[in-house]
């Protein structure tokens, strides 16, 4: 069986949780202890800025993560940010917030699926809202997809945009219904288009260069997956897991549960478009 990728020696060296890596003059990377199938090398927290500081998503509640994130920012963060509120992302931004004081903001929706029920967000955000410093201005941009609440945000001065999950390095970013919606994240995917960046900053993985490139490549790969249900509809499909095994045959079977959900939210996103018949992940499936 091959090594999954972030077991590589190389990618632990680099994502090694000790580190504190200075990305770009505005940006610092800490990558959390929780390497794994959906987190890959671990989840990035970002510290942006220098005299004032905000750390966007502290990751899991990992008290050795959290005081490096401290220890790092030298009493400087004013802002705790959290793209949003799934296990891997928020719940290290209570023991922050205790450590250091500095309030948490984050989007105020309720995920239906698995998500941390402890985030309280001291100041609901917002697409638009800015988080302004001398050095530095970040802005929200509401980019559901992923999850219901998932903000990204714009470091202006450098065009980079921290993503959260709306992008990973070398992974597809999970699409499940009930929080995840394929059409929503599409239409954010082309939002980001529209921003002139310079690169991406992921939860997951490395610095991201040629960022319109790379969400296009996404949009196609998205595309190319959905017209392959339309084929397995066509074929007389109408149950999930037959679609997936008829389209996902390069990918591992533990990994079929997850594309189940990203079959079951491109077959939603037909329905609403009109041209698939269906409602529930149990199926039937058809086209109209
Ligand atoms: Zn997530």
């Amino acid at each position: 069986m091959t090594q999954p990728p972030w077991m590589h020696p190389d990618v632990r060296r680099a994502f090694n949780p000790e580190r504190v890596v200075q990305v770009t003059p505005l940006l610092r990377r800490i990558t959390a202890p929780n390497p794994g199938m959906m987190t890959g090398p671990g989840t990035n927290t970002w510290l942006v800025g220098g005299d004032a500081v905000a750390v966007v998503d502290p990751g899991p509640d990992e008290p050795a993560h959290i005081e490096r994130i401290a220890e790092a920012a030298e009493g400087r963060i004013r802002w705790i940010l959290v793209t949003h509120t799934h296990p891997d992302h928020s719940p290290g931004s209570r023991r922050l917030a205790e450590l250091t004081g500095a309030p948490i903001l984050g989007h105020w929706i309720r995920l239906q699926g698995i998500s941390d029920t402890t985030f309280r967000p001291e100041v609901p955000m917002a697409d638009g809202d800015r988080v302004c410093a001398g050095g530095f201005t970040l802005r929200a941009l509401h980019t559901p997809g992923h999850a219901a609440n998932h903000l990204c945000f714009l470091l202006e001065e450098e065009r980079i945009l921290i993503a959260g999950d709306q992008v990973m390095d070398r992974s597809t970013v999970v699409i499940s219904p009930p929080d995840g919606d394929m059409l929503a994240y599409l239409e954010s995917l082309q939002r980001l288009k529209t921003l002139g960046l310079e690169a991406i900053a992921p939860a997951h993985g490395r610095l991201l260069k040629e960022p319109d490139k790379l969400l296009q490549n996404i949009i196609d790969h998205r595309l190319e997956r959905e017209a392959m249900v339309v084929e397995a509809l066509e074929a007389g499909d109408q149950y999930i897991p037959d679609m997936v095994r008829r389209i996902y045959v390069d990918v591992p079977e533990a990994l079929h549960r997850v594309a189940a959900g990203s079959v079951f939210a491109h077959l939603l996103k037909l329905r609403d478009e009109g041209r698939a018949v269906g409602d529930t992940r149990e199926g039937p499936w058809a086209l109209p």
